[in-house]
């Protein structure tokens, strides 16, 4: 019997060592940390084994000179990133992920039925989740306003699962409200899940929406989704497959990349300062970045009254 527990410590010991020696991510910034310091950074597609684990990896990159993955879940969404010599990968082709919920979430969210307008789509992906509760989604763009802390402050928790959408121009002017969220997210108030909301988040006042935001003459869709990946990166923490196009203005071509990328276009089907009412499954849609109180007035006022549909859920059970 003795020795049964101390093989089955032994075991974990070692699992335990692994997941500590194969964690690539970066400790949390003192000050802000450019992106160059994620060298390499590269779109990949691989089949990675390690133990009786599979993962697939969507970006590789070297950090502090090593090689290292950022890896998806394809069963559970999850993102982390780790030392690529920890696992053996093999390329892949997107057909060998067919059958994955990864994947059929990636296809599913770059079609857009029933979404055309003359010149742009409007809210095109994931408006909707899984049953059973609702998922906090806050918007990060581009603002000259310090972040609405006290808002969010309200949120803490055992861990609340909250998915912020975050711009690099947002991260490179407001480290001290960033690092904010880290250490609540350290002391166990947050668990947060971070959506690529695009690095310069084009926009223009006046503008129609099929010239503006990411549709503005131009705009680099690969450079706006991977570098704001890297900076993530670079100022410790890890993007998730989640993204969500400024102003939820797309178009078919950059569906496609977003798809390309691997990646989850994110909409939304209660963006409360809209008016739109929550309800089952909803994905809510706010702004704590200081430029649009009213939505946080509404979330506030529907907390209060038990009106919004409860518990908040983690962004990655959304897709079917
Ligand atoms: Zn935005």
């Amino acid at each position: 019997m003795k020795a049964i527990f101390a093989a089955v410590f032994w075991v974990m010991g070692a699992l335990a060592a692994r997941a500590a020696s194969c964690d690539a991510s970066l400790p949390a910034p003192m000050a802000l940390r450019s992106a160059d310091i994620v060298e390499n950074y590269q779109p990949t597609l691989q089949i990675c084994r390690a133990g009786g684990a599979e993962q697939v990896a969507i970006r590789r990159m070297t950090l502090k000179g090593e090689p290292a993955l950022l890896l998806a879940d394809p069963a559970t969404l999850t993102t982390k990133l780790e030392r690529a010599s920890c696992w053996t990968c093999a390329d892949a082709e997107e057909s060998a992920l067919a059958d994955t919920r990864m994947m059929r979430a990636i296809v599913h969210s770059a079609e857009a039925p029933g979404l055309i307008h003359r010149t742009f789509l409007n809210n095109a992906g994931l408006t909707h989740g899984d049953k059973g509760g609702a998922y906090f989604t806050g918007d990060l763009c581009p603002s000259r306003n310090p972040m609405d802390r006290a808002f969010l402050a309200t949120l803490a928790g055992k861990a609340t699962p909250i998915s912020l959408s975050i711009s690099g121009l947002w991260l490179k002017h407001h480290f001290a409200d960033y690092r904010w969220l880290l250490d609540r997210q350290a002391a166990g108030d947050f668990a947060i899940t971070w959506t690529n909301h695009t690095y310069t988040h084009p926009y223009r006042k006046g503008v129609a929406e099929g010239a503006n935001f990411l549709l503005t003459p131009g705009v680099d869709a690969d450079h706006e989704i991977l570098e704001t990946e890297r900076l993530l990166i670079a100022n410790g923490q890890t993007p998730s497959l989640f993204f969500r196009f400024p102003g939820l203005v797309s178009s078919s071509p950059l569906m496609q990349a977003v798809r390309r990328h691997h990646l989850i276009s994110l909409g939304a089907d209660a963006w409360l300062a809209l008016n739109e009412r929550p309800r089952d499954g909803s994905i809510i849609l706010v702004h704590p970045n200081g430029n649009e109180e009213l939505g946080l007035k509404i979330y506030a006022k529907d907390a209060a009254k038990g009106a919004l549909p409860s518990p908040l859920k983690p962004l990655d059970e959304a897709p079917p």
